[in-house]
């Protein structure tokens, strides 16, 4: 982490309870409700590699989400159309990243600005862009997708006026135990005496906290796995990384965000009759391109395609509370008008395997100039460019390649089929043959959205967000 940002403090006032045991509420002001806002905007993904980066070993588990990433890093790049989209997978960036840049705290400051490169030869008319150096080849020429352009955005002016990111510079909010966030008046503070149960504040004890880099990785990392994220910051009192979440299975949904054709993938899947558990998946590449889609969507879009219903730690009360909050004159037009809330990518993320109901942001117009002359001028005669970006140059709109068949585990442990290996998989089993059966499963929206949810809480992504499917399957003649 940069020394600016292990340097940056911000001061928490909390009210805790006279035996000491809970904090009631914190007040924090714009600066830090605007940090633990962008926590909404960061893609899954980049959630898992933040945390992986910052507690190393100690790292927490979330879900079947590092085994996801970490068999996307292990997965050789021959798989992937491009190395750009395998390097977008593993790196996903968030739509308001130049907005997270103005926080007075980024955790993910270490992702740079956006480049885009074209064709090496300035003579070649090709219209392709790659947003990785180098890594993709022209559809012309031939040569190397190499030389910057420049990027010229339309939308301009998000954060005017008082210098807040999402929430007005001017506010303080209340936060609750379990992050709900409220606006600084008494009526709120009421409020929250009453939820907890408390009718005379005698003996709470206001407390003032320093809180840097650590303590927001910490809150990062609490809003994901503990209902009571201030305490266990304020008072230290438990180990997060051993907190077990219960996955609670059932969804949940608005029908209204069903599309009405919506794609549907087929996989093979290994299951023990006994326990309904799946033991394998056979895949082909779509089913494998969507799993490693879930790790660009943002945790906003998440919760909101969950219903607010994640049954992560404390994401789905403080976003439920950010919801509540528009109309308050609190929040910036970005997040009334739903920014952070909505399952949204930026552009050209969306692959056509997505099951899910995501849409992406229209491509901003690039623009190239001469950057031999070192100029900020548009060059107009070639004014707009057609991207490309990180998916297959044929247009087929995915991240990995076709044909291709892997073999995913209940962790979502992606891998290619090898004989060796599913030989090593069946001698692995344990289990009586007769208690396994080979089944076709059918991944629609209900499905991916049980798959989605599982893998944020469950090491048994598949069986945990398939089970109450695989029990309607139609059992297969063999
Ligand atoms: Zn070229």
């Amino acid at each position: 982490m940069s020394a600016a940002n292990e340097e940056v403090k911000f001061t928490l006032k909390a009210l805790v309870n006279k035996e000491k045991t809970e904090v009631i509420f914190a007040e924090v002001d714009s600066d830090l409700a605007d940090v633990l806002v962008s926590f909404l905007t960061l893609p899954l993904g980049k959630i898992v590699s933040l945390l992986e980066k910052h507690y190393g070993s100690n790292s927490p588990v979330i879900g079947s989400l590092n085994t996801l990433r970490k068999s996307l890093a292990n997965l050789d790049s021959v798989h992937f159309w491009t190395e750009g989209g395998k390097l977008m997978l593993l790196n996903p960036r968030s739509l308001f990243e130049d907005e997270c840049r103005k926080l007075k705290l980024n955790i993910d400051h270490e992702t740079k600005a956006a480049k885009y490169f074209t064709c090496g030869d300035t003579d070649c008319k090709s219209s392709y862009v790659s947003m990785y150096y180098g890594t993709s080849k022209c559809d012309r020429c031939g040569k190397s997708l190499n030389r910057e352009i420049g990027i010229r955005k339309t939308k301009t002016g998000a954060i005017n006026g008082d210098g807040g990111v999402f929430t007005h510079k001017t506010m303080s909010f209340l936060i609750s135990d379990d992050l709900q966030v409220m606006t600084n008046v008494p009526g709120s503070i009421i409020r929250i005496l009453k939820n907890v149960g408390i009718t005379n504040m005698d003996g709470s004890e206001l407390r003032t906290v320093s809180v840097g880099l650590n303590e927001i990785m910490d809150l990062l990392k609490g809003s994901l796995l503990s209902k009571t994220p201030l305490t266990d910051l304020i008072l230290h009192k438990t180990q997060m990384n051993s907190v077990t979440i219960m996955y609670e299975p059932g969804i949940l949904l608005h029908q209204t965000e069903k599309s009405s054709d919506p794609k549907k993938v087929i996989v093979k899947a290994l299951i023990q009759k006994s326990t309904n558990k799946f033991l394998i998946v056979q895949a082909q590449e779509d089913f494998v391109d969507f799993l490693f889609g879930l790790l660009t969507i943002p945790l906003g879009g998440v919760i909101r395609l969950l219903g607010c219903k994640t049954s992560l730690g404390s994401v789905d009360t403080f976003c439920r509370s950010i919801e509540n909050l528009i109309g308050s004159g609190h929040l910036k037009t970005l997040v009334t008008e739903n920014g952070p809330l909505e399952p949204m990518l930026p552009p050209k993320y969306r692959s056509h395997n997505q099951i899910l109901s995501i849409t992406e942001q229209r491509m901003p117009p690039l623009y190239h100039w001469p950057s031999m002359f070192n100029s900020t001028e548009y060059v107009s005669t070639r004014p707009r460019v057609d991207p490309m970006y990180f998916k297959d140059p044929k247009g087929e709109g995915s991240f990995v390649k076709r044909p291709g068949i892997f073999l995913v585990t209940d962790n979502l442990t992606v891998v290619p089929s090898r004989m060796t290996l599913s030989l090593s998989i069946v001698n692995g089993l344990k289990i009586p043959f007769s208690d396994v059966e080979e089944v076709d499963v059918e991944i629609g929206f209900e499905e991916a959205l049980g798959i989605l949810k599982a893998s944020l809480t469950s090491t048994y992504a598949l069986t945990s967000g398939l089970n109450s499917i695989l029990k309607k399957q139609p059992k297969q003649e063999q």
